[in-house]
């Protein structure tokens, strides 16, 4: 058993933190008859609503970023960064409770939401040590006399717009480098997870974010994201989401030339040759694909093993699998929540079917259960192709054979995405080689378990273009100012 607290408190304390309200430069703004019905996956009961705002409460958001853009830029990066710290104190306190409002809803298991709250925070530390740290260069001029000083500027008011699988992290990763680096955030969090991102924004306004640096907005794509990408005022758009709709906002953001960040859809390959460690090669394949319950982006999408050892990979995964507790979020047992709605649960039906209908073989799980919950499925065989163009987005583990490691990279990057990947082997020299070899912005080498706040983490081809996390995400969030110094 765990020292987890008792459900009937945890919900209790995650209800506590819900607020049916939008955050506008400080004033909640509660939600109407016309508003945004949040419902629990687990169960389908209604959580709160948010507001559906007008677009000249959408405009009211963006002028106050603007308008507190040039001080919050001039405050010192110490006195950014003790904010900073402030905020992660204060959801460190929270935990608890901001993880049950994550379980409640996402519907990831509480644990693993408590995981998130403290991904989620070591992004708001990691930048908080970033803040005093901003520096620039002074370069010397080709003519031998002057002094070039490139100073590192905030690229101005950010808005940041955000998924459901990560209510918590995918936020917490763009405001905390945005504020690091001095630019003000309006944030549209997903509809079906908001309260996480408003009880963020609360704690933030707590520990000292300017009220009119961070607004939290909701509503109609059309009206919000029309009004975020289409302002002057908004320097750069960063969206976490699919690639289609990644694709919808760029061409809208291209009127106004704003910077962007993409951070999109995956299909993650995941290589298990034959000198793997099956051990590890299983329990990475298992903590990497059924975190969030297959719900993330850089969850292993495709695995393909070496026909060596095939027969062991597939015997050792299907017990794993077949072993994995699905329940309700607030049991302390569960390892796997619900699909987040029964969109979700088609999909992972669908890619059964399909794989079924192309010759594969299930062998553990494959039907849906109550509600949006899913059986844990492993299938062996059929067409891969499916698997390298579209996320399951679910709790899946189609497995596929290849014989040559030229054969594995080449099915590796026969995808249009390139996020994650993973390949499991003892051979270092092998794993450096194909490592290097495939497309994709994050390689997980006998780990299936590779996001934290020290790891550049983004994509590549059809999966977007930017970093977050690490020494290189605030450089989403500056532009280099350069002043001529001519000397006598
Ligand atoms: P999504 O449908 O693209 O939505 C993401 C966000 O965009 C939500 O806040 C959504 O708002 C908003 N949105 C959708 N259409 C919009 C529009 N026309 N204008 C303005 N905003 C709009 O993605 P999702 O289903 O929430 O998340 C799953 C996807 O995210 C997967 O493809 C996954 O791979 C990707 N993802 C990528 C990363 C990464 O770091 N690369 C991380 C996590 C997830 P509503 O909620 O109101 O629809």
């Amino acid at each position: 058993m765990s020292d987890q607290p008792p459900a009937d408190h945890l919900k209790a304390q995650g209800r506590a933190l819900v607020r049916e309200a939008a955050l506008v430069a400080g004033k909640w703004i509660p939600a109407g008859d016309d508003a945004i019905k949040v419902h629990s996956p687990a169960d389908g009961s209604l959580l709160g609503r948010v507001p559906k705002l007008s677009a000249a409460q959408v405009d009211q958001a963006i002028d106050a970023a603007a308008g507190a853009f040039p001080a919050w830029a001039r405050t010192k990066g110490k006195a950014r960064g003790d904010i900073l710290a402030r905020w992660a104190d204060l959801v460190t306190q929270n935990e608890d409770g901001l993880a049950a409002l994550i379980s409640l809803e996402n519907g990831k298991p509480w644990k693993e939401a408590l995981d998130e709250v403290r991904y989620a925070n070591s992004f708001i530390r990691w930048f908080a040590g970033m803040a005093e740290r901003l520096d620039g260069k002074a370069i010397e001029s080709p003519n031998g006399e002057d002094l070039i000083l490139a100073f590192r500027e905030p690229v101005g008011p950010v808005a940041a717009i955000t998924p459901w699988n990560f209510p918590a992290a995918m936020i917490t990763r763009k405001a905390a480098a945005a504020f690091c680096a001095g630019c003000p955030v309006v944030l549209k969090p997903a509809s079906a997870t908001p309260f996480t991102g408003l009880a963020l924004a609360a704690l933030a306004l707590e520990a000292g974010i300017p009220a009119e640096c961070f607004s939290v907005v909701s509503g109609g794509q059309d009206v919000v994201g029309g009004r975020l990408t289409g302002s002057e005022l908004i320097r750069k758009l960063s969206f976490t989401g699919s690639t289609s709709v990644g694709r919808k906002l760029a061409a809208q953001c291209a009127p106004t030339l704003k910077r962007m960040s993409m951070e999109l859809g995956g299909a993650a390959p995941l290589l298990v040759f034959d000198d793997a460690d099956l051990e590890v090669a299983v329990s990475g394949t298992v903590a990497g694909k059924f975190r969030a319950g297959g719900q993330t982006c850089v969850c292993p999408n495709r695995v393909y093993v070496q026909a060596g050892i095939k027969d062991a990979y597939l015997e050792a995964l299907t017990m794993r699998v077949a072993a994995l507790k699905v329940g309700d979020p607030f049991a302390p047992d569960t390892e796997i929540g619900p699909l987040i709605d029964e969109k979700g649960v088609t999909k992972v039906e669908d890619h059964i079917a399909r794989t079924v209908a192309a010759g594969g073989k299930v062998l553990t799980g494959g039907q849906r259960m109550t509600g949006s919950y899913f059986q844990p499925t492993v299938i062996a065989g059929g067409d891969d192709e499916l698997f390298c163009h579209e996320e399951t987005f679910g709790p899946l583990v189609p497995v596929f054979t290849f014989d040559t490691e030229e054969q594995a990279i080449s099915r590796a990057n026969a995808s249009e995405f390139g996020l994650a990947a993973f390949l499991f082997s003892d051979d270092l020299n092998r794993a450096m080689r194909v490592g290097r070899a495939i497309e994709s912005g994050i390689v997980g080498i006998n780990s299936g378990l590779i996001s934290n706040a020290a790891n550049p983490f983004g994509g590549v081809k059809q999966s977007g273009f930017g970093r977050e996390g690490s020494t290189y995400g605030i450089d989403d969030y500056l532009q280099a100012k350069a002043l001529t110094l001519a000397l006598r």
